[in-house]
């Protein structure tokens, strides 16, 4: 029971993307509407939920140049944000009735797609979701960057670890949980994470290993070479001079040596 508890408590910092589910359906037969307008994002939202599009608007409007700077794109229009009044009527509209209470967040080509914090579901809180409309942003913001390469052969754990990392949710509980992990097992290697489903990556703690690897990455080699990385993953022994075992080595001893209050 405590083993699962602590499995839950990692996957609430988890979110959902869509790389694999087909076009949505019946996302245009919602209720929301067009309810407030930002610089770069138009709110769309029940009446309930129009008191929290200034948070909304002014947490993604405050990450907004940081992403797209690291990335170095423009994205020459605004972006949608739909906000669901519940985890029902969101996983409906994200075309998976079933799905999980930790499924929160989602973006759908350049839209995108969240529960509304004021009603969080069982897994997730008001901060959390802040957080995911972010982490979703860098999802959009990243289909920008890689333009016609599209999401072929990009790696979960290089999507979901540079979502979490510019959305602020690493922290020393995740690395813990992570650090933790290995001393009972070797982690998942990077192919592994990779080839997981989404269900079976949350139940791994691919969120977590992901975000340390891009920590990883960034502390070490700095954020100019991630984002090459993010843009030409093809070419990751070629950036890092090293080869894929060589920095997955890295990163293992990475974990094992950081200090973790
Ligand atoms: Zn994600």
């Amino acid at each position: 029971m405590k083993m699962r508890l602590v499995v839950l408590n990692i996957l609430s910092i988890v979110i959902f993307v869509f790389l694999t589910i087909p076009k949505l359906v019946g996302q245009n037969n919602d209720s929301l509407s067009l309810a407030k307008e930002s610089q770069h994002f138009d709110f769309y939202s029940s009446n309930g939920d129009i008191k929290i599009l200034d948070s909304l608007a002014i947490i993604l409007e405050n990450n907004y140049s940081r992403i797209t700077n690291h990335l170095g794109i423009q994205i020459g229009k605004k972006i949608n944000v739909k906000v669901y009044p519940n985890i029902k009527t969101f996983h409906v509209a994200i075309n998976y009735p079933e799905a999980p209470d930790w499924v929160v967040g989602s973006c759908n080509g350049d839209e995108l797609m969240m529960v509304s914090p004021m009603n969080p579901g069982s897994i997730h809180t008001y901060k959390s979701l802040m957080q995911v409309i972010v982490h979703e942003f860098v999802h959009v913001a990243v289909s920008y960057a890689r333009g016609d390469k599209g999401w072929t052969a990009f790696p979960r754990w290089l999507s979901e670890g540079y979502a979490q990392y510019e959305a602020g949710q690493v922290n020393d509980y995740i690395r813990k949980s992570v650090k933790s992990s290995l001393i009972e097992k070797a982690p998942p290697t990077w192919a592994q994470l990779d080839s997981a489903s989404i269900v079976e990556f949350g139940h791994m703690n691919g969120y977590g290993l992901s975000v340390t690897i891009v920590e990883f990455l960034v502390v070490t080699y700095g954020i100019d070479k991630l984002v090459l990385l993010i843009k030409e993953t093809e070419n990751i022994e070629i950036i890092y001079g090293l080869t894929k075992h060589a920095l997955e080595n890295q990163w293992i001893q990475y974990l094992k040596q950081e200090q973790i209050e």
